[in-house]
């Protein structure tokens, strides 16, 4: 088989339901192919939702690289068809949502297309995309800086925090709880 092979940095966020079950099931639905193959998946990040409606939910964000044979326009489908699997609330723009998959690199490809934008247009200044995918490419650069150094310059930085497993909480005891 010869098929080309293009590596591809995929952002992922959540803030509405079960975020990080949806995060797992949606990084298995994007590499559920042999069209896309995955590389690594970044730790699990919580940052405060930016823009949109005040007193939305936290959200969960993390950065899957991936290998793929599909053409950018391909793999943005391929991305809204998991997204799409897993919406069940999309109503305004920048509020809460179910799952965002965005398409935060294409090999080195460079496109102005507003249907698909490369790299991502607001990639670089956000920390909630750029310290997780630090953590698994640390020698990528956006724009000729390394992505690390961008993401401490970022101004959401200080409101990053690790997702410690326990952000689904939903106030009902559970470990060592009293039955
Ligand atoms: P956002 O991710 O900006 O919060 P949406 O997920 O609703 O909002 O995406 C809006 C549109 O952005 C999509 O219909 C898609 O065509 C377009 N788009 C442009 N560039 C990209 C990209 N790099 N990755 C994902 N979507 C993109
Ligand atoms: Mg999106």
């Amino acid at each position: 088989m010869n098929a080309r092979y293009t590596r591809v940095v995929l952002a992922l966020g959540s803030n509405l339901g079960e975020r990080n079950d949806t995060l797992s099931e949606a990084v298995a639905d994007l590499v559920d192919g042999p069209e896309v193959r995955l590389l690594a998946v970044s730790p699990v990040v919580q940052t405060k939702a930016v823009g949109g409606p005040e007193g939305q939910p936290d959200f969960l964000n993390m950065v899957m690289t991936v290998e793929t044979t599909l053409e950018p326009l391909e793999l943005l489908r391929h991305c809204q068809s998991v997204e799409n699997k897993h919406h069940r609330i999309r109503e305004v723009r920048w509020g809460p949502r179910t799952l965002d998959v965005d398409i935060i690199a294409y090999g080195d490809l460079e496109s102005s297309d507003p249907q698909l934008t490369l790299p991502h247009p607001r990639a670089a200044e956000r920390a909630f995309v750029l310290y997780p995918w630090s953590l698994i490419d640390p020698a990528a650069t956006l724009n000729g800086t390394r992505i690390g150094e961008l993401a401490a310059r970022a101004a959401d930085f200080p409101d990053l925090t690790p997702f410690d497993g326990f952000g689904d909480f939903n106030g009902v005891p559970t470990a060592g709880a009293v039955e």
